[in-house]
């Protein structure tokens, strides 16, 4: 038995680790979490520091999530899709309230670079030119995203996920993301 609680980072880590695993976000030596004191250190420190001094972050989470990997193969400089709803479950930090579900979301894409740790100015320009997003994707590599706590970093991770996939989904089906259908006038019958 631990002398830790469940939610102490010591055991919280590996359990969120392993529901990631089985999502298919961190495989190989690949992504990672964070959580403010008592974290662990990783490869992916510094840019995980960024969240918290640029955005008083409480967690950040990092995945190599295939649908997301896939956006950032569908999408130039930024992802965006409207009408879906779970676009609810994202927090604008700079309107510093949840999104509705027929406002566009948008996450910017930065390119990857042959070290993770030289993402660090890329990612902290990212997040000057985009004040109200709680994520950030690179280029055929992944995705950062940050909450005010690890159940709401975990929280919008899912929905980004769920995002990425849908739009990829929409992508191959001809369909725009985002389209917004209230722009256009209804068919007749
Ligand atoms: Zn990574």
């Amino acid at each position: 038995m631990s002398a830790y609680g469940p939610e102490h980072p010591r055991n919280l880590i590996p359990e969120l680790c392993n529901q990631f695993y089985h999502l298919g976000w961190v495989t190989g030596t690949g992504g990672g979490i964070s959580i403010k004191d008592g974290l662990k250190k990783s490869q992916c420190t510094p840019l995980f520091m960024l969240a918290y001094k640029e955005r008083g972050a409480g967690a950040v989470i990092h995945t190599h999530s295939p649908h997301a990997v896939r956006c950032t193969l569908l999408y130039d400089k930024e992802f965006t899709i409207t009408h879906q709803e779970m676009i609810k479950g994202i927090k604008d930090a700079k309107l510093g309230r949840f999104l509705r579900y027929d406002e566009n979301l948008v996450v910017p894409i930065i390119e990857n670079t042959p070290f993770e740790r030289d993402l660090a100015g890329s990612l902290g320009e990212a997040l000057r030119q985009y004040p109200g997003t709680s994520a950030v994707l690179v280029r055929r590599h992944g995705v950062y995203v940050w909450g005010d706590t690890w159940q709401q970093a975990k929280t919008m991770t899912e929905c980004y996920d769920y995002l990425f996939e849908m739009a990829v989904e929409m992508k191959k089906l001809g369909l725009d993301p985002a389209f917004n259908p209230e722009a256009q006038n209804k068919p007749v019958n």
